[in-house]
């Protein structure tokens, strides 16, 4: 396998000092407006401000005060003294050969606590580009054939830290307007690198439930980086009461990680079950608001040999999601050093795939990306878990003698 190529991390930008100050990045305009307020910015004024700095934020994508270039010196200099639009440091930006990129990002610390890596993942396709972004550092759940779930939880993203993987993503994919284009100028959506986005990096976005709604209404919003409900994605493993939350007042797209229909194997697979089975699971989507055949849930399937991949486990899904307007996305099982999963062959997955689209679902077998540089659903993990070189080297020869064939 031809070896990925690591592209050596750009130089910090800023001093140290600046991670101590607040950010202004992922507050909500009235938030911005009240921190304003309080460094003194006349009452009359603020709503302006709040709307110039917003452009600067989310459409120019600037992360230097200096850049506001309609913001008098003097309003930018208080803004430097007291606040922080920084980027996150890059510790690592990996490009694999099927041009899928994956950045290892440090946060600093959030009061006494340790600074804190994640992994974000572009994946891009024909026609579009996906931005894979993670909500919390590990994951309190332990589900038995993912890799962030053998990392504990170290702690939820904030809404600025999960809105900040947009926004570097952007700055390296060069997503943003260049500096002299004109003010205001949005890059239209179709000229875009970055079109959808997918909570499906580390952790359960819905275990984060306000700082995950907080970025992603930041990341439609209109006046600044605007993408579609309908291209944002949030996927979770079922946190039932959440799931109705999601609909009503973030109002984005649902994926479900299901991979079991039934309850004993999803127990083991999906160890929340035990807390929201299926049956409960089903209800609350049933009652996704918005849900139709034009706003369908995807029920994501990892696909494991002799384990959920029969013709019976086919059936049960197809009964289970009878009147749900729904997508069937399967998923080949990407291994991680240490699993004692296999991918089912291709042949079965094609079965099941063509079992469950004459039901009428469609059901799209998810094309692996990234796997070489551990980007695919399921292999994320933070440095402070990374793999030993040794292990690396053993894994890769596991890819080598035959997991890794299909990529
Ligand atoms: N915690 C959320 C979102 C992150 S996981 C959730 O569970 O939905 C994103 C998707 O990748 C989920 O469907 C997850 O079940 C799946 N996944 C996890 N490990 C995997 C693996 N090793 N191979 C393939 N898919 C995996
Ligand atoms: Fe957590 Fe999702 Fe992995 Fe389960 S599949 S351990 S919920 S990240």
């Amino acid at each position: 396998m031809p070896r990925s190529e690591a592209v050596a991390a750009p130089p910090l930008r800023r001093p140290a000092a600046a991670l101590e100050k607040p950010t202004l990045v992922g507050l909500s305009r009235e938030a911005m407006g009240d921190a304003l307020a309080e460094r003194g910015v006349p009452q009359k004024q603020v709503r302006m401000r709040v709307s110039q700095l917003w452009h600067w934020l989310y459409v120019r994508g600037v992360s230097d005060f200096d850049d506001m270039t309609n913001v008098s010196r003097e309003m930018r200099e208080m803004l430097k003294t007291h606040f922080t639009i920084a980027r996150p440091e890059i510790v690592e930006e990996q490009v694999s050969n099927d041009g899928t990129r994956k950045w290892l990002l440090r946060f600093p610390p959030r009061g006494a606590g340790r600074p804190v890596e994640v992994e974000t993942v572009y994946i891009p396709e024909e026609g579009r580009g996906t931005l894979c972004i993670s909500s919390q550092v590990g994951c309190t759940l332990t589900c038995s054939f993912c890799h962030t779930g053998t990392q504990k939880l170290v702690r939820n993203l904030t809404a600025e830290e999960i809105l900040a993987q947009l926004l570097l993503a952007r700055d390296r994919l060069g997503d943003f307007p260049d500096r002299d284009t004109p003010a205001g100028a949005i890059v239209p959506n179709e000229g875009r690198k970055i079109t959808n986005i997918v909570m499906m990096g580390m952790g359960e976005p819905l275990y984060n439930f306000d700082n995950v709604k907080q970025a992603l209404l930041i990341a439609t919003d209109g006046d600044g980086l605007s993408l579609s409900k309908r291209r944002v994605t949030l996927s979770t493993s079922g946190i039932v009461p959440e799931i109705l939350r999601t609909g009503s007042e973030i109002g984005v797209m649902l994926a479900i990680s299901l991979h079991a229909v039934r309850d004993e194997l999803r127990d083991m697979l999906v160890p929340i079950n035990r807390k929201y089975p299926l049956k409960e699971l089903i209800a609350a989507c049933r009652a996704y608001p918005g849900l139709s055949n034009a706003r369908r849930i995807t029920f994501e399937y990892v696909m494991l040999k002799d384990v959920n991949d029969s013709l019976e486990d086919a059936k049960l899904l197809v009964q289970l999601l009878k009147g749900v307007p729904a997508k069937i996305n399967l998923i080949p099982f990407n291994p991680w050093p240490g699993t004692n999963y296999q991918c089912s062959d291709w042949e079965t997955i094609e079965r099941f795939a063509d079992f469950v689209n004459q039901a009428g679902y469609a059901s799209p077998i998810r094309t692996p990306r990234g796997r070489d540089i551990l980007a695919a659903c399921g292999q994320l993990k933070s440095e402070s878990e990374r793999m030993r070189k040794v292990d690396r080297m053993a894994f890769e020869a596991m890819m080598i003698a035959g997991h890794g064939e299909d990529d």
